[in-house]
C-alpha cells in the first residue's frame, strides 16, 4: 500500500521479557470506578453502570518520560490506573470469559485537564478535550498473564514529589476487570490491541511544571513521569 502522505506509526507498549512489542489499538478509559473517587466528584457511588470515553492511541507516552507540561490548562490532575491489554477481542463476552481476553496489564495515568473537563461537563459537552489530549496517556511496559496473572488485589498509589497523594487498592473497582470488559464489549467489539484503563482511586488533584509523579501498582510496575519546569 502507498499513501497519498505519510502513514502515522503503530503505537506500541514494550512487554516485559519480550523483544516484540504490543501494538494499541485503542484507549477505552472507564470513569468513576472507585466510589471514593465518585464521592470527590461530587457523585453518589451507588453501582451505576459503568461508563467510558476514549483517549486517542497516540497520546500514550512511555515509561520515565520528561515532558513539557500541557496547553491550555490551569489544572492538570493526575488519576493513576491499573491498565488491562487485549490479546485478543470479541462483542457481547460473558463475564466467566471476559479475563480470556488480556494480554497482559500496566500502570498507566489518565492525565486530566481538569478545568476543560469541568467546563465540558456543566455545558453538556464532550470531554474529549479534558482527557483526550496530546500526551495524556503515560503507561508502563506491560506484563504478561503468564507473570502477573489476572491482578484483582493489591494496593495502587501515586506519589507527586515524593508526598502520596492517590491510595486505593484494586479489590476497590466498582466494576472489576471482567465485568468492565464484558460490559464494554456489549457497547463495541473489542480487538486485539485495544486497552483499557480502570479507573482511579481518590485523592486526584493538580500537578505543576516541575513535578515528579510516581505511581504503583502492586505486582504490576512502577510509571514514572516528570514534568519540564
Ligand atoms: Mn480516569
Amino acid at each position: 500500500m502507498s499513501y497519498v502522505i505519510e502513514a502515522p506509526k503503530v503505537v506500541t507498549l514494550p512487554v516485559e521479557g519480550e523483544i516484540a512489542a504490543f501494538p494499541v489499538r485503542r484507549i477505552y478509559c472507564v470513569g468513576r470506578n472507585y466510589a471514593d473517587h465518585a464521592r470527590e466528584m461530587g457523585h453518589d457511588p451507588d453501582r451505576e453502570p459503568p461508563f467510558f470515553f476514549q483517549k486517542p492511541t497516540d497520546a500514550i507516552v512511555p515509561n520515565g518520560a520528561t515532558l513539557p507540561f500541557p496547553v491550555a490548562t490551569k489544572d492538570l490532575h493526575h488519576e493513576i490506573e491499573l491498565v488491562v491489554a487485549l490479546g485478543k477481542g470479541g462483542r457481547n463476552i460473558p463475564v466467566e470469559r471476559a479475563l480470556d481476553l488480556v494480554y497482559g496489564y500496566g500502570v498507566g495515568l489518565d492525565m486530566t485537564r481538569r478545568d476543560l473537563q469541568g467546563e465540558a461537563k456543566k455545558m453538556g459537552r464532550p470531554w474529549e478535550m479534558g482527557k483526550g489530549f496530546d500526551q495524556s496517556a503515560p503507561c508502563t511496559a506491560l506484563k504478561t498473564v503468564a507473570k502477573v496473572g489476572h491482578p484483582a488485589s493489591g494496593a495502587i498509589w501515586l506519589k507527586v514529589n515524593g508526598t502520596v497523594k492517590q491510595k486505593g487498592d484494586l479489590n476497590q473497582h466498582i466494576w472489576n476487570t471482567q465485568e468492565t470488559i464484558a460490559y464494554l464489549s456489549n457497547l463495541v467489539e473489542l480487538f486485539p490491541g485495544d486497552i483499557i484503563m480502570m479507573g482511579t482511586p481518590a485523592g486526584v488533584g493538580p500537578c505543576f511544571p516541575g513535578d515528579h509523579l510516581e505511581g504503583h501498582v502492586d505486582g504490576v510496575g512502577d510509571l514514572t513521569l516528570t514534568y519540564l519546569k
